[in-house]
C-alpha cells in the first residue's frame, strides 16, 4: 500500500477518522493544518506568513505547503506511507505530490454543506493529546479524555463566518481534484453524514 490521501469539505471527519485508520494500519497522520497551527504558534517566517490567510479561511499559497511537505515525508516514520489530512488542497498541490510520493487511495468523506457549520462550531480539540471532540455529536466523555487529562482547545478559524469562506474555498480550488483523482482511479467515496464508528468500518474495508 502506498501512502492514503483523506479528502472532504472543513468538518467532513478527516482528523477523527484519520485518528483512527491511524491505530489500524499504523501510518502516520500528516495534517497540513496542524503543521501550519504549530508554525504559527511558534512564529517561524511560515506561520508569520499563513496566518492571515488562516485567519480569513482562504488557502495559504502551494509553495508554503509543498515546502513543509517535501520536509515532513523525508522523517523516517514516513517511509512506508503516510496518511495526509487536509492536502493536497489544489491541483497543482496534488501534480507535485504525485512526483514526490505514490498515492494509493483517495477516500473522499462526503458531508452535504448544511451540516458543516454545526460540525465546526461545535468542535473541540483535547490540547494535550490532540484527540477531537464535538459539543453535541462526540463529547468528551464523562469520565474525561482517554489521555487523563482533557485540556479543552478551540480554533481561532472555527467561527461562522471564517467557515463560511473556508467551504468557498473548497468548492472553488479543492474540489476539481475529484475528478483528477477520479481519473487515475484512486478515487473512493464514503457517505460521511453517518455515526463516526461506521464510517470509519468502510474507509477500513476499502483499505484492505
Ligand atoms: P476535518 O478534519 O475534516 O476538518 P474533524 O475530524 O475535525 O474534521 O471533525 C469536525 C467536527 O465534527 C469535530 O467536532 C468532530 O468531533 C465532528 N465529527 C466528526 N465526524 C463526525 C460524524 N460522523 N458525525 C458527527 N460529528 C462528527
Ligand atoms: P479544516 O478543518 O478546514 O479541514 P485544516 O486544519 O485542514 O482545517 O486547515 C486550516 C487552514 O489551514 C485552512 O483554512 C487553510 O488556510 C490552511 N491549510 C491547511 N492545509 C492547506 C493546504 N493543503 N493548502 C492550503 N492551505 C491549507
Amino acid at each position: 500500500m502506498g501512502s492514503i490521501v483523506l479528502f472532504g469539505p472543513p468538518g467532513a471527519g478527516k482528523g477523527t477518522q484519520a485518528q483512527r485508520i491511524m491505530e489500524h494500519t499504523g501510518l502516520p497522520q500528516i495534517s497540513t493544518g496542524d503543521m501550519l497551527r504549530a508554525a504559527v504558534k511558534a512564529s517561524t517566517p511560515v506561520g508569520i506568513e499563513a496566518k492571515g490567510y488562516m485567519d480569513r479561511g482562504e488557502l495559504v499559497p502551494d509553495d508554503i505547503i509543498l515546502a513543509l511537505i517535501e520536509e515532513r515525508i523525508k522523517e523516517p516514520d514516513a517511509a512506508n506511507g503516510v496518511m495526509f489530512d487536509g492536502f493536497p488542497r489544489t491541483v497543482p498541490q496534488a501534480v507535485a505530490l504525485s512526483e514526490m510520493t505514490s498515492i494509493s487511495h483517495v477516500l473522499a468523506i462526503e458531508v452535504p454543506d448544511e451540516r458543516i457549520v454545526e460540525r465546526i462550531c461545535g468542535r473541540t480539540t483535547c490540547g494535550r493529546c490532540g484527540i477531537v471532540f464535538h459539543d453535541t455529536f462526540n463529547p468528551v466523555p464523562s469520565s474525561g479524555c482517554p489521555c487523563g487529562s482533557y485540556e479543552e482547545k478551540r480554533r481561532a478559524d472555527d467561527n461562522e463566518d471564517t467557515v463560511l469562506n473556508r467551504l468557498h474555498a473548497y468548492h472553488l480550488q479543492t474540489s476539481p481534484l475529484a475528478e483528477w483523482y477520479e481519473e487515475k482511479g484512486l478515487f473512493h467515496r464514503v457517505n460521511g453524514d453517518r455515526a463516526i464508528n461506521e464510517i470509519t468500518a468502510d474507509l477500513l474495508s476499502l483499505l484492505e
